[in-house]
């Protein structure tokens, strides 16, 4: 089988690309496993995207990352349409941290972020936050800026919904594992675990965190994984209730000692619902595949799920909760903090690199690697960042 591109990854950012390249008239193959059925046994690849919400939001202290985000949140409810799945709940976001002193920097850069990018926010401090999120204990000198705009995303929905719209727009999606790309001078020939083999005029990695895999890109591609462990807190029907007005939330601890981000009360396919909280402090680089794997096998560590929940208890003292359990993910970081959007080849082209925060902003992202792929110019889409290494 041949096509104009092959996007290697159905994951957040290989399911927005596909969509995009196949909207601007490309024949495109997106191929990827669909997410394995039990993480314990599994031999193939992982996606950072398991799980049932990543938080949303416009607010950010890089200009870039805010930008990226705007874009995306204003086609949420088309991709919803397109893609007949909703996964955008706008519940609000709240950035909270020191306003002075030492830890303020990301509050001080969000705010002229947001007051440069036009991002409509409220300002809160002491009694004015406390009246508006009673269910939060933020000590004194804590400044919030509150987006209501946002919220956050179901990151397996958002995939759905990509791979739907895609796929009624001509996508041909192939639930296969890649396990050699071949720049072959006058086209790509594309391998995977089933033995298939397709042809195309290009190839898209957005392979993840696995975009590493070796055999899969022209070039090593400098992305330092680090393991992460999240914490979910089961919570019942009347403390899902009582937080019902509950935002996401990325909270800067007083004095730079650290940061969190909280998931307000969401319900899992297990039928409970939890609160989940993340910012794990251990920093465990993987650097092989062999570890990538056995990290995302397991279910995280409980001393770092001990550390975060006693965070969120500090935070939300009030906090009814019938107990913790814990998972495992992984978070890519470029050199510079960019998304990586670069030919590496003029036929084989890395998309890869989330930062902790490619969920939200993944159709722009997408978008912007479907205008590469097609040979178009970033330079003028209105970034400041370079999209190479
Ligand atoms: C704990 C945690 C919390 C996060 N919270 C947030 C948040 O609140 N907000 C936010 O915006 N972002 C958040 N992120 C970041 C966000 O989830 C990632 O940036 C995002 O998942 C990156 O998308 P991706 O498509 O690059 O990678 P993934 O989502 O990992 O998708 C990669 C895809 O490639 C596929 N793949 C890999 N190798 C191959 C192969 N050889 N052949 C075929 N397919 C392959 C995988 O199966 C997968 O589907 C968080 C990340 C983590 C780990």
């Amino acid at each position: 089988m041949s096509f104009d591109v092959i996007v290697l990854g159905a994951g957040l950012w290989g399911s927005a690309c596909a969509r995009h390249l196949a909207e601007m008239g490309a024949k495109v193959a997106l191929v990827g496993p669909a997410e394995p059925d039990n993480a314990a046994t599994h031999d193939g690849v992982f996606a950072s995207h398991y799980d049932q919400a990543r938080i949303s939001r416009r607010l950010d202290n890089s200009p870039d990352w805010a930008l990226f985000a705007n874009a995306a949140l204003r086609r949420y409810t088309e991709i919803e349409t397109l893609g007949g799945r909703k996964f955008f709940h706008k519940v609000g976001a709240l950035m909270a941290g020191p306003e002075t002193g030492t830890g303020s920097d990301y509050m001080r850069d969000t705010a002229v972020v947001a007051q440069a990018e036009g991002i409509e926010h409220e300002a809160l401090r002491g009694g004015a936050l406390r009246e508006r999120f009673p269910f939060f204990d933020f000590p004194d000198g804590i400044l919030g800026l509150f987006e209501k705009d946002a919220g956050w995303i179901n990151p397996r929905a958002h995939v759905a919904a990509e791979i739907g719209a895609g796929v009624a727009n001509g996508v041909m999606l192939l639930r296969d594992e890649v396990v050699e790309v071949e720049d072959i001078g006058n086209g790509v020939t594309v391998r995977c675990a089933t033995g298939e083999t397709l042809q195309a005029d290009k190839v898209v990695v957005a392979g993840g965190a696995f975009s590493k895999a070796p055999g899969l890109l022209a070039e090593p591609v400098p992305l330092q994984v680090y393991a992460r462990t999240v914490a979910f807190l089961e919570i019942d029907k009347a403390e899902t209730e009582r937080l019902k007005e509950m935002p996401s939330v990325v909270y800067f601890f007083p004095n730079g000692e650290g940061d969190c981000y909280i998931l307000p009360p969401v319900r899992y396919p297990d039928g409970k619902t939890y609160l989940k909280i993340g910012g794990d402090p251990t920093d465990v680089e993987l650097t092989t595949v062999a570890e990538m794997k056995d990290w995302f096998r397991g279910d995280g560590d409980t001393k770092a799920a001990a550390y975060m929940a006693e965070q969120l208890f500090k935070l939300m003292p009030d906090l009814a909760s019938k107990g913790v359990i814990h998972n495992s993910c992984a978070t890519s970081f470029t050199p510079r903090g960019n998304p990586l959007i670069y030919g590496q080849t003029e036929r084989v082209f890395a998309l890869t690199g989330g930062n902790g925060a490619g969920a939200k902003c993944a159709d722009e992202i997408g978008r912007l690697g479907a205008l590469m792929v097609m040979g178009q110019s970033l330079d003028d889409e209105g970034y400041s960042t370079t999209f190479e290494p």
